[in-house]
């Protein structure tokens, strides 16, 4: 009984240690998001859309205050993960946990500590779990928690973000039974509360150097906005909403036209058999002399409203009119933060030619990442002016023309540039409005 008793304090005070440890990671990593927010508020001077919603450090300090639960009559003495605990430096975490164990364990050194609580996670997680009944609603402290169909090893069949919330039936220190989408399910107690937890509404990405082709970027030190959908209607997916151009002297650098350092297959802005590219463009300017980037950013601004409507999470890299993120920083942050990449765009002619995307130029469908996604971006642009057409979009041609992008040369998620029209298109409020459906709808069609 004493070493039953030893084995489950042990493992309590390690999973506390832990939780401080993540839990202090989270913090500095919030900060800094904060941080890069602010210089975004100051440089830009617009950001009214992200200042009425929740800020990354508002929504920390909701989380950090509450208490993960523990068994309502439990004995023993346990240092509980509380706000208290994960605010704490890593040290201080480290050094209560090393006193708890010394509590029990006497002279048992650090080491014969460490290997006693892995150990115990073992033995524990190995054994039936035993649970206390619950008939309560129980709130998700963290983001992308998995949802299983047994403890510890069952099958991954959903995850839960911040503020999502369930019936538990059954609590145990280490897993949670709730019910999800009709049947029983489970989910680690470390990242349940009973306390109410604020959905999070929007969060800043911010650029990471070790994203995979990070390297080849050169202008990245802007931030994109994540927007959780916040409706019953969740799909799980976001799209990336990417307002082409808006990048203040991105037209005087230059970056790789391929990850691979080849030379370009097609011509365009940008010669064939160039190695290099602007690395974002001035864009063109509409008949009534508006600028392409501006009438772009009004397009993705009404297809962001739509599909947080429709349920997909949207990542916005542009929402005002500079952002300070080259074409291979902001597919890169895509391919890491979305499911899908639509860059908005209008041509350079002044025809009213009508709508069309840019497909994967045949030169460049065996080159990685290109290699491994390239029939799925022709099938997202099939499917988006699909949607349009059955809006009442005027289309050009067969709706494509291929191309050798740098956005889709770094993709390696289905991402396609869309030309909405070109200079002489419409624009109004109405019209965009439409664009906005059609774009949605096939997006609904393509996830389907
Ligand atoms: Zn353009």
């Amino acid at each position: 009984m004493r070493r039953q008793f030893r084995k489950k304090l042990l493992f309590t005070v390690a999973a506390a240690a832990s939780i401080a440890l993540s839990s202090c990671k989270k913090t500095y990593e919030q900060e800094m998001a904060a941080a890069a927010e602010t210089v975004v508020s100051v440089e830009e001077g617009d950001l009214t859309d992200s200042k009425t919603e929740i800020s990354p450090s508002e929504a920390e300090s909701l989380t950090s205050t509450i208490e993960p639960t523990v068994p309502a009559s439990n004995g023993t003495t346990v240092i509980t993960a509380s706000g208290e605990a994960a605010s704490v430096s890593n040290q201080n975490a480290a050094s209560q946990a090393q006193n708890a164990n010394s509590q029990v364990a006497g002279s048992q050194t650090q080491n014969q500590n460490s290997l006693a609580a892995a150990e115990t996670a073992a033995v524990e997680t190995s054994a039936p779990v035993i649970y206390e009944n619950r008939d309560e609603t129980v709130y998700i402290m963290s983001d992308d928690v998995n949802i299983r169909t047994t403890p510890v090893n069952g099958e991954v069949i959903g995850k839960a973000n911040t503020g999502d919330s369930f019936h538990r039936t059954g609590y145990s220190d280490s897993w949670s039974r709730i019910e999800y989408s009709g049947q029983t399910a489970y989910v680690s107690s470390d990242y349940t509360t009973t306390k109410v937890v604020e959905k999070k509404t929007s969060e800043s990405v911010s650029f990471d150097s070790s994203w995979e082709f990070a390297g080849n970027s050169k202008i990245n030190s802007g931030t994109a906005t994540l927007y959780y959908a916040s409706g019953s209607n969740k799909k799980g997916k976001t799209v990336c909403v990417n307002a082409g151009h808006g990048t203040s002297g991105g037209e005087r650098v230059k970056t790789l036209c391929h990850p691979d350092g080849t030379a370009k297959t097609t011509g365009g802005s940008t010669a064939s058999g160039a190695t290099t590219a602007t690395a974002v463009s001035s864009g063109t300017t509409m008949a009534d002399g508006t600028s392409e980037a501006a009438v772009n950013l009004k397009v993705a601004k009404a297809v962001k409203a739509v599909l947080l409507e429709r349920g997909y999470n949207v990542l916005m890299i542009r929402e005002s009119e500079d952002v300070q993120l080259d074409n291979i920083a902001r597919t890169v942050m895509a391919n890491e933060r979305a499911n899908c990449h639509i860059a908005i765009h209008y041509d350079s002619t002044s025809k009213n030619k009508g709508a069309f995307f840019m497909s994967v130029a045949d030169g460049i469908k065996n080159m990685y990442p290109v290699s491994t996604i390239w029939q799925e971006s022709d099938r997202l642009g099939t499917n988006i002016i699909n949607g349009l057409s059955a809006n009442g979009v005027k289309i050009f041609s067969n709706g494509s023309m291929q191309m050798d992008l740098t956005q889709t040369s770094y993709s390696k998620i289905p991402s396609i540039d869309l030309e909405l029209g070109d200079k002489a298109s419409d624009y109004s409020d109405a019209t965009v409005i439409t664009l906005a459906k059609g774009i949605a709808d096939g997006l609904d069609a393509y996830f389907g």
